[in-house]
């Protein structure tokens, strides 16, 4: 039987800390399935990116670290509003999986309340490789580039991705 583990985030968007992370977990499991979480999510500054945005993303960029495509499957898997039956909802979502790969202290408890055998993935960079700052410094104006795959920033010129977050900090009421 395969070894199958789920790597589960919103990847708004994914970074290279994400990709890292992927190919460090490939050579534990034989396939990973990414979850692309808060996947009805888009166009707000936390939440710029569409589900399928954030797969394009992620597939190209894993394609250009070399990773072998047929060992991952991406899944889109949007929030409910109750988190005692959302590891149901994840389960209902993915292929089938043993080991979760989670940092984030909720995803963690919720699955390992479920009897699930969880691992967190070494943070890398985490003041650089974050969403959070490479959302800031596509608004501002800095250096995100560096902290993305090249076939993510790609993407993101695609989709003017740097034109939207702008837009998104704009508000319409008059400065006071
Ligand atoms: P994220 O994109 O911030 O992170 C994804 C994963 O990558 C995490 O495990 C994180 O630890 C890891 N990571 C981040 N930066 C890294 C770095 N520099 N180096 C190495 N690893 C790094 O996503 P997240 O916030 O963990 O996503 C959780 C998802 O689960 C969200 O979409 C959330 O809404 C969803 N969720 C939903 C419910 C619900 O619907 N009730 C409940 C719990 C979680």
């Amino acid at each position: 039987m395969s070894r199958r583990g789920i790597l589960i985030g919103r990847f708004q968007p994914p970074h290279l800390g994400h990709v890292e992370v992927i190919k460090q977990i490939l050579e534990e499991v034989d396939e990973l399935i990414i979850c692309i979480g808060s996947a009805q999510l888009s166009h707000t500054l936390h939440d710029p990116f569409t589900a399928g945005e954030r797969m394009l993303m992620m597939t190209k960029a894993l394609a250009e670290a070399g990773v072998d495509l047929s060992k991952v499957h991406i899944v889109p898997v949007p929030d409910v509003n109750n988190n005692a039956i959302w590891v149901s909802h994840v389960l209902s979502f993915a292929p089938p999986f043993t080991t979760v790969y989670s940092g984030n202290p909720l995803v963690k408890r919720l699955f390992m309340e479920r009897g699930f055998e969880v691992k967190s993935p070494p943070l890398l960079k985490r003041e650089e490789y974050r969403g959070t700052e490479i959302r800031k410094r596509m608004v501002e104006g800095g250096d995100w580039r560096s902290l993305v795959p090249k076939a993510v920033a790609e993407v993101m010129d695609e989709i003017k991705a740097v034109e939207r977050l702008k837009d998104l900090s704009k508000t319409d009421y008059p400065l006071e």
